[in-house]
């Protein structure tokens, strides 16, 4: 496998996982902003900007916030890639780590915001980004996650990622 232990995806399941919109079971709140947060760093990954919310955990020796959390976005970034290729404008985009294990008050620990361009991420679940990946790729129009069933959910399963069978109403 080769992932980083801290995200192991045995994390997943605890929440609802990820999504876009601030959208749970595809229904979307209109007029729904990202909650505001303070951000103690930002920096630029492989050309996406990483932002990181004050109390954000460093790794050893030193390593600051941003360049830790922007180790494992690189990573799951290249997991994502590898079978879906890059999303186009995703130098557009802003990677919000956040500090709590929920970044909404539905549970969700990872959110896509496609007026804000911008993804949220719990520091604690890394995996769901290439979830929110596929979303900043497909736009509005998969905040209902049409036909992820069947290609991107059983994707994540051969991967070990995530298992979204139930959440996103995927027939087994
Ligand atoms: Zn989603």
């Amino acid at each position: 496998m080769g992932w980083p232990a801290r995200v192991g995806w045995a994390l997943a399941g605890l929440g609802l996982g990820g999504c876009g919109e601030g959208a749970g079971g595809g229904s979307a709140h209109v007029g729904s902003r990202p909650a505001p947060v303070v951000i103690a760093a930002s920096c630029t990954v492989d050309g996406v900007r990483v932002e990181v919310e004050r109390g954000v955990e460093g790794g050893f020796g030193g390593e600051s916030p941003c360049s830790y959390s922007g180790r494992f976005v690189s990573v799951w970034r290249d997991v994502y890639e590898e079978r879906w290729g890059r999303v186009p404008l995703l130098e557009s985009w802003t990677v919000r780590i956040r500090t709590p294990e929920r970044v909404d008050g539905l549970g969700h620990s990872g959110l896509a915001w496609y007026d804000e361009r911008l993804i949220e991420l719990s520091q604690l679940h890394f995996e769901l980004l290439p979830h929110e990946l596929h979303h900043a790729r497909q736009g509005k129009a998969s905040t209902a996650h049409r036909g992820w069933c069947a290609d991107f959910v059983p994707w994540e399963l051969e991967r070990h990622i995530q298992d979204e069978r139930a959440q996103l109403g995927c027939d087994t």
